[in-house]
């Protein structure tokens, strides 16, 4: 039975541990899928390159409102799609053979279960041994269980989930998204820019219900004349009967039925650990599935860590990157490769985008969450409109809430609008170090007129004690 002094399994942010510190460390490698995990093959990177044609179509039809008139704006699917893979998978295998070259380096391909302490079967029926081992398996989407049809993930038949949406030959005409989180909005975004009819169901009362209640409700009417989003409203029932899917859905009208082409699944992921056999290896999980660890990102079984979506509250790639030079950084010290003291996680702000159109970016509590917990703060929404950029955006949406203690700490920022995603940063970074929110304002120049005025406008505009 081959043993390894490291077993990586995973290869999205766990393919990035392998620091100089492990050069002549034994390592294993295994992983069950392609190279280079979601973010690379099926996530962050496809869809924001998917994203930003999207974005010139509806660029295009929005540009009559600033007196431009572009005509017959339309995607190519296949070309972009080509181009877009083109680009990605060479770097998944391009990864995968320079692992295979490395002589210091094991790859596994093949699905990995824990069969006791370090101790692993491979679906390839090989077993391998460990000294330590880094849990990097991810998290993967979750199916309607209780919706016959729409319980298994079937591309050839027209059900779908991110993984294989990308991929499709051609575009459908009509398409039900089902989910009201970041990656429905997003596809919801791409395909109705593409010319598909998309109906987007949502089961809550608002969309992206983690956002500021106001961004979420700046988003339901920004894209109310582009598709369909239907709240409150659940698929009960699907039947595809022999031309197309007919989804019958509960909400506000009562019990509908909607034909569709395709139905995309975006109603979430799930941590991958019960495909792991996590308890037969001593690793305890959270009520959600997700592997518990401390503050140095170690599991409940010794010489065990874990790190990204399979244990992260936030399933975001930063977060699992950094989280990555956090494992890379104790595993090379307990390896004995390293003479330094372990890391620990801190408590910086956690931002995140949603690519969407208009496009939002946040980070820190909403105006709710911190009433909920008796916080004392102060806020301000400076519109996009009322900065001079906004006026040559002729922009109608674009909101940035900001909220602070009443002392100047800036607490969280909520923007919707053009250019979110770059727009925060400078926030993130006064939140991250602790910069008082007037001193960010006046303690430095802001280019006008640019979009940033913005933020300046919106620091500026805090009701602060002093
Ligand atoms: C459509 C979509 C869009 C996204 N967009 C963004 C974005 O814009 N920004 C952002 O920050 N985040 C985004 N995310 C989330 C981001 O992709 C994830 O948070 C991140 O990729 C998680 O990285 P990871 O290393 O934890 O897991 P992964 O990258 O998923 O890697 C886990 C790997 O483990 C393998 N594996 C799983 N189980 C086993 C096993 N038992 N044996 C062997 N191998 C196994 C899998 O095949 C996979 O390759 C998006 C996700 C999706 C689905």
């Amino acid at each position: 039975m081959p043993h390894h002094e490291l077993v990586i399994i995973g290869t999205g942010s766990g393919n990035s541990l392998l620091t100089e510190h492990f050069d002549d460390v034994d390592v294993a490698i295994i992983e069950a899928g392609r190279f280079g995990g979601t973010c690379l093959n099926v996530g962050c990177i496809p869809t924001k390159m998917f994203v930003l044609p999207a974005d010139r179509v509806e660029q295009a039809h929005d540009a009559a409102r600033i007196g431009v008139t572009i005509e017959r704006a339309r995607a190519d699917w296949a070309a972009i799609r080509d181009r877009i893979f083109a680009r990605i998978d060479p770097i998944a295998d391009g990864g995968e053979e320079y692992r295979v070259s490395q002589p210091n380096v094991t790859v596994y391909k093949a699905e990995a279960r824990f069969t006791g302490d370090r101790r692993l079967s491979l679906s390839s029926g090989e077993e391998v041994t460990a000294d330590h081992v880094v849990v990097a398996a991810g998290s993967r989407a979750v199916l309607l269980e209780d919706v016959p049809g729409l319980d298994r993930l079937d591309p050839a038949g027209g059900v779908h989930t991110s993984d294989t949406v990308m991929r499709m030959d051609t575009l459908p005409r009509r398409m039900v998204i089902i989910g009201g989180g970041f990656v429905a909005c997003e596809f919801a975004h791409i395909f109705a820019a593409f010319g598909v009819d998309v109906v987007q169901l949502q089961r809550s009362d608002r969309v992206l219900k983690q956002e500021e209640v106001e961004v979420s409700a700046t988003y339901a009417t920004a894209v109310a004349d582009r598709y369909d989003l239907r709240l409150r409203t659940v698929a009960t029932a699907a039947r595809y009967d022999g031309e197309q899917w007919v989804i019958t859905t509960r909400g506000p009208e009562g019990e509908t039925e909607i034909e569709t082409d395709m139905v995309l699944l975006a109603v979430g992921r799930t941590p991958n650990t019960d495909r792991l056999d996590a308890a037969a290896a001593g690793l305890q999980t959270e009520w959600d599935g997700r592997l518990v660890v401390d503050e140095q990102l170690r599991t409940t079984a010794p010489q065990v860590w874990a790190l990204g979506d399979i244990c992260s509250e936030h399933q975001l790639k930063h977060v699992a990157n950094h989280e990555a030079r956090i494992v890379a950084h104790n595993a090379a010290v307990a390896l004995g490769r390293l003479d330094a003291e372990p890391r620990t996680l801190d408590d910086r702000v956690v931002p995140h985008g949603v690519f969407s159109y208009p496009q939002i970016a946040a980070f820190g509590p909403t105006r709710e969450e911190l009433q909920v917990r008796g916080v004392e703060f102060v806020s301000y929404t400076q519109r996009f409109s009322d900065v001079a950029y906004g006026w040559a955006l002729e922009d109608q949406y674009g909101l940035l809430t900001v909220h602070a203690t009443p002392e100047g700490r800036i607490l969280a920022a909520h923007c919707i609008g053009p250019d979110s995603s770059t727009l925060i940063q400078p926030l993130i970074q006064a939140a991250t170090f602790g910069q008082h929110a007037h001193e960010v304002a006046r303690g430095q120049y802001w280019i006008h007129p640019a979009l940033a005025e913005v933020v300046e406008n919106a620091l500026l505009g805090l009701p602060l004690a002093n």
